[in-house]
């Protein structure tokens, strides 16, 4: 099989030269392009201008007219019936979107579908909580007032106002949606500032709302740009909520902004250096299916991904060794073809990065047994990379890589296991992969991230919140806790 064909709505599209979708229209208008490089080619895909101070005002300023004159005053279901609307239109758009991803992300055209597919799945399920948002009612107060009068409370949910939604490259259109979908569904607005390398899916996104279900002009807002412009949208007075999706490091600093900001509110969904810890009486085909899926899936550039990976002792060698020959067999090669099982890396900074990892590992004297370069040729290609480490001191098992490198360690016993797996300033997710259930469920409450799995690692669902421990972040999203964080809570006391 070869490259699948490119749709001409996909060629027309990027033909357009669009920058911005403000008040539901396309502008074309900012300042110096971003050239879009497609990784797997490294050819421009297009050019987009980033946002000035004219268009990041604009986008504010009609997001904040939507929030006030049209949004919060929709009722619930109308809301929710807009954003199943929206669910159908993307769905009849999934080709042409997942097809924009893999030519941006260099993401595999399968994964492309998967995300346009489970962007439609979150939107549908976020709907259903608009009809659902309550408060509490305190018929009893626990006194009377100084005064001896009885007196009752409730509580109200209210939307926020604007949200500035800031996102990274590796799932454009499924991470907007996981903040879009959060703050329609409460009454809030929001203004998407993209990644500068994958600034053209969330345009189309936008259109499709506004122009096929019928969502106000400004209630989405899309402006692009680098990091300036996402620091616009912090410091822009009628931006109440800052909802980011990135790097610990560019995290600490929007913290840091929207603090200044008059204590504006922030959610924060950062990195990770996830573990995955497989116990002895794991098979060996299965801890090999596990390691592959929990960290090579769209080439490790998954928040969620596992990084280290430690394996019980009496079973690390011959795990390496199936791997090893497991991943030898790999179809590398362009994410447009179907049967390729791997892609290239998504931006040459993140290449380079990468790049400079298997430097490090070599350094420190850890052993690359497979992979450790780049792959020859046109593309930001890297092998699939499978690092035995020196000792639980190595680099690989501390920083972030974001990529395709796993790094294996042994252990000895469940209480090295635990330790291993806490040594990190992250929290984002680990996995446990025993068929013991009683061990599995005594490590579980011993290991500190956010989402802990059982036998498997990646899977997200909406109905079960996502969020990072520790230095992997504030807040939560999906499930029902995403509501604290896009609405504010108002106390009503009557008296009587
Ligand atoms: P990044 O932090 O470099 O950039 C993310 C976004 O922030 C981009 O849109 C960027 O333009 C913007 N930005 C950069 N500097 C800014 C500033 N000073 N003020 C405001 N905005 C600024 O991250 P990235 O390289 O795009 O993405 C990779 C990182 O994202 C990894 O660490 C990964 O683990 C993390 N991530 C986390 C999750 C999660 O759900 N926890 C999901 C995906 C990715």
């Amino acid at each position: 099989m070869t490259d699948i064909k490119i749709l001409p709505a996909v060629k027309q599209f990027l033909a357009k030269g669009h920058a911005h979708y403000i008040n539901g229209k396309f502008h074309n208008t900012g300042e110096q392009p971003i050239e879009v490089i497609n990784p797997a080619t490294e050819e421009i895909v297009a050019k987009v201008p980033m946002a000035s101070d004219k268009e990041i005002n604009q986008a504010v300023a009609s997001s904040y007219d939507a929030f006030n004159n049209i949004w919060k005053l929709a009722t619930p279901e109308s809301r929710q019936n807009s954003l199943l609307k929206f669910a159908e239109a993307l769905a009849n758009h999934k080709e042409e979107l997942a097809q924009i991803e893999t030519l941006c992300t260099g993401k595999l055209i399968d994964i492309a579908r998967f995300e346009i597919d489970q962007s439609c799945s979150f939107l549908r399920y976020y709907a259903g909580w608009a009809t659902k948002i309550t408060g509490e009612t305190v018929a009893q107060t626990s006194q009377p007032s100084m005064a001896g009068e009885q007196y009752t409370g409730f509580t109200r949910r209210e939307p926020i106002g604007v949200v500035g939604g800031i996102i990274p490259w590796n799932f454009p259109v499924m991470i907007s949606i996981w903040k879009l979908a959060a703050a329609l569904t409460c009454g809030c607005t929001i203004v998407i500032k993209p990644s500068e390398f994958t600034p053209l899916s969330m345009l189309r996104v936008a259109q499709i709302a506004h122009e096929e279900a019928g969502i106000p002009a400004g209630v989405i807002n899309v402006v692009n740009g680098l990091g300036n412009v996402g620091q616009a949208l912090i410091d822009h007075p009628h931006i109440a909520k800052i909802s980011f999706t990135g790097s610990m490091s560019t995290g600490a600093k929007i913290g840091q902004g929207a603090i200044k900001n008059n204590i504006k509110r922030f959610t924060l969904e950062l990195g990770g250096k996830n573990a995955a810890g497989f116990l002895a009486d794991i098979d060996i085909d299965e801890a090999v299916q596990g390691i592959i899926a929990a960290g090579l899936s769209h080439q490790g550039q998954i928040c969620a991904s596992a990084e280290r990976i430690y394996i019980h002792e009496s079973i690390i060698d011959k795990v390496t060794e199936k791997l090893v020959t497991t991943l030898a067999d790999w179809k590398i090669g362009s994410p447009l073809n179907p049967q390729n099982q791997f892609g290239p890396l998504s931006n040459r900074p993140h290449f380079e990065k990468i790049l400079s990892f298997f430097e490090k590992a070599k350094q420190e004297g850890d052993q690359i047994v497979f992979g450790g370069k780049k792959v020859e040729g046109k593309g930001y290609y890297v092998y699939p990379t499978v690092i035995r480490a020196k000792n639980e001191k190595s680099a690989l098992l501390h920083e972030e890589t974001f990529g395709p490198v796993l790094t294996l360690l042994p252990f000895k016993t469940d209480e090295e296991l635990v330790k291993l797996m806490n040594d990190s300033p992250y929290g984002l997710t680990a996995s446990i992969w025993t068929n013991n259930l009683s061990k599995a469920m005594r490590l579980v409450a011993q290991v500190e991230a956010g989402t802990v799995w059982v036998n498997m690692h990646l899977a997200l669902d909406p109905s079960i919140s996502f969020g990072g421990a520790k230095g992997s972040g504030v807040g939560r999203e999906f499930g029902s806790h995403f509501i604290d964080d896009y609405t504010e809570l108002k106390s009503v006391i009557v008296r009587y």
